[in-house]
């Protein structure tokens, strides 16, 4: 592959991944610490079990087009990738941000003629250093310094002036962070739940009045809004088949007296996700699976009962969240024969407890992204982790889906400690 190549990396990954697989089975000494990015490595060696070139002259005559070079810490530090590892005093590790000697620091101006696309992205690459490297009080200090000489502060005055006519355009996170009352209050590094409050400057929940919409839905799509193509009424018992399920499941099933519904429409509602294609089916088509039965648990003892009837029926689960994915994962599998249970985790949406101390929360599943935010704001916290669809989505459906907020800052396992879930082989944390 040519470098540069935009498969150049999936492949070098690829081969790395395999590479290491077999090394690490048949050398009689491999490093614990080895973290590698595409083909660079970081590695803490033993130089008692094994000396470094003859671990490298192994690795070297693995492959003979294939040659690794290596580089030892110099005055207790060595550069990996843009962070410099530094060995303190005590035989720990620091970081620092890696600046080759030749780096001039200059970013580019804000009164610059440069896209404003441009200049964003080198200020947003900066932010992003700071919230993802370990750093400690003082490097973060010396490292937003960079940020005053990049007059970021201005480049938000100037983001929302360009939009003055139609009011301030939306500002992401990232802008947040750098409001005079909230930057100080990063918490960098943080893998708990919530961070102390800052002020959240996105935009306001949906229901926005966006006078031009229809004039430039017109125009740009070219369409007729004069002769809309009818959605068909509310789905009805004609439309779908009666829910698959024997007498003694649904017998066991209500037995629990948790709310529950097999009406169509509830099923129905439950069968598809937000894909264009999820919504003309909606309006244009019919699913050509639905689950045959909704339950809605109260909390995690209820789930516990309606997993085991599960089990020990042969019947399916699907936890239903939001009902936001755009994957296609809360789709019955059409050619699925065992009933089918929708698992709307709606009614388990509560805070159980918060640490103010070590910014931590415990939630159940069901809580949806704008309420939880709502109820840790009132308290002073928030997530920090909002996703577009967060006036819908669930925390429950974030952790299953590995959500990402869209600014690329945090990916919601980052902020996870901890998770209970109760599956047919049991309990799993
Ligand atoms: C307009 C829009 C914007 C979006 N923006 C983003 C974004 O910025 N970032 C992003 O990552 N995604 C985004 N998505 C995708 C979607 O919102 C996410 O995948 C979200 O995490 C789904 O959450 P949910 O509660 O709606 O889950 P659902 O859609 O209800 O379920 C998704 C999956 O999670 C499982 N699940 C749900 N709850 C639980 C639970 N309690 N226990 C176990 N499994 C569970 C379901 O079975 C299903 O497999 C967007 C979608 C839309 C429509």
């Amino acid at each position: 592959m040519a470098m540069g190549n935009s498969l150049s990396s999936f492949i070098a990954n690829l081969f790395m991944s395999k590479f290491e697989t077999k090394v690490k089975d048949k050398f009689e000494y491999f490093p614990r610490v080895w973290f590698r990015y595409v083909d660079d490595i970081f590695a803490v060696f033993n130089t008692k079990a094994i000396s470094l070139d003859n671990f490298v002259a192994k690795l070297n005559n693995r492959f003979p087009t294939i040659k690794f070079t290596y580089e030892v810490e110099h005055n207790e530090q060595l550069p990996f990738l843009d962070v410099l590892v530094i060995r303190n005093s005590e035989n720990k590790l620091e970081f620092d941000v890696y600046r080759k000697e030749t780096a001039t620091l200059r970013y580019i101006p804000n009164d610059s003629h440069h896209p404003f696309q441009h200049k964003m992205a080198s200020f947003n690459f900066l932010i992003r250093r700071l919230l993802n490297f370990p750093l400690s009080k003082e490097r973060n200090v010396t490292n937003s310094r960079q940020l005053d000489a990049f007059e970021s502060l201005e480049i938000i005055k100037c983001n929302n002036s360009m939009n003055k006519d139609n009011g301030p355009i939306p500002t992401s996170p990232l802008f947040a962070l750098i409001n005079k009352d909230s930057y100080g209050s990063v918490n960098r590094g943080n893998k708990f739940g919530i961070n102390s409050a800052t002020k959240r400057t996105t935009y306001p929940i949906g229901e926005l009045r966006l006078p031009h919409l229809v004039d430039w839905v017109t125009c740009t799509l070219n369409v007729d809004l004069s002769k809309p193509i009818n959605p068909k009424g509310y789905p009805t018992d004609k439309d779908y088949p009666k829910p698959n399920i024997s007498i003694e499941n649904l017998k066991r099933l209500t037995s629990l007296e948790i709310p529950y519904s097999i009406e169509v429409i509830d099923r129905v509602v439950r069968a598809h996700g937000q894909t264009l294609h999820d919504i003309f089916t909606l309006r244009n088509g019919e699913f050509k699976r639905i689950p045959d039965i909704v339950l809605w648990p109260r909390c995690h003892d209820e789930v516990v009962k309606i997993v085991n009837i599960a089990n020990e029926g042969n019947i399916v689960v699907i936890p239903f969240g939001g009902g936001t994915a755009v994957s296609g994962a809360v789709e019955c599998p059409v050619e699925e024969s065992r009933s089918i249970i929708s698992l709307d985790t709606s009614q388990m949406n509560k805070i159980l407890w918060l640490d103010k101390q070590n910014l931590v929360a415990c939630c159940e599943s069901g809580i949806i992204g704008q309420d939880l935010e709502r109820e840790l704001g009132k308290l002073g916290f928030t997530t920090g982790h909002e996703p577009d669809s967060y006036e819908f989505s669930s925390l429950g459906g974030w952790v299953a889906t590995r959500a990402s907020d869209y600014s690329g800052l945090k990916p919601i396992t980052s902020r996870v400690i901890n998770t209970e879930s109760y599956k047919s082989t049991g309990t799993a944390e």
